[in-house]
């Protein structure tokens, strides 16, 4: 009996690609990557505007770098109390994004009414567009100032003052569209 030397993986497999238990993905190992130098970051952009980056604040931001998915203010809470910490009131918790999203150092996603840290200190005036993964729960950030040039040409007409630029698509992120073929290919041992 021949034997085909191709593996027959993923073939009519309906299954995600679905990271092997205890493998993070691809957003998750990004962002955990990034989370120290954007802390520190913070920390000195504060020192430079003359705010506080305090505890409560601090504890807030962290707790958004832990995960690489938008988080709403009631989880935020819920993963804060689980770090020992005493339960914030959400009053204080909202009070601590509020004060993230003015600095830029998280975002708010208006369609999941969900937070998330941004690496990338994107300026408030700067036009951001999400791309979120429905599969993974990951989100990806591309700042285009070509995109925020036209949009002001479009709406200049209007007479309209913008507060925020914020465009959100939503899809499968590149990691997730990759064949399962590849995916199984790349797990195997080298
Ligand atoms: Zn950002
Ligand atoms: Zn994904």
């Amino acid at each position: 009996m021949a034997h085909s030397l191709t593996p027959q993986l993923g073939r009519h497999d309906h299954a995600h690609h679905g990271h092997a238990a205890g493998e993070a993905c691809a957003h998750a190992r990004d962002h955990a990557r990034r989370a120290p130098d954007a802390l520190l970051e913070a920390e000195r952009l504060c020192a430079e505007r003359g705010v506080r980056l305090t505890p409560i604040r601090r504890a807030v931001l962290e707790a958004l770098y832990a995960t690489h998915k938008p988080v709403g203010a009631y989880d935020l809470i819920e993963m804060l109390g689980q770090q020992g910490r005493r339960r914030m009131a959400p009053i204080t918790v909202y009070r601590a994004l509020d004060f993230l999203l003015a600095e830029g150092f998280a975002h708010k996603l208006a369609s999941r009414n969900a937070f998330l840290a941004c690496p990338h200190f994107h300026a408030p005036d700067e036009m951001v567009v999400f791309l979120i993964c429905d599969q993974c729960g990951g989100v990806d950030e591309v700042a285009n100032p070509d995109l925020a040039r036209s949009l002001n040409r479009l709406i200049g007409h209007e007479g309209f003052a913008v507060d925020t630029r914020v465009l959100e698509l939503s899809g499968r992120c590149a990691h997730c569209r990759r064949p399962a073929r590849a995916a199984a290919a790349e797990s195997l041992p080298a």
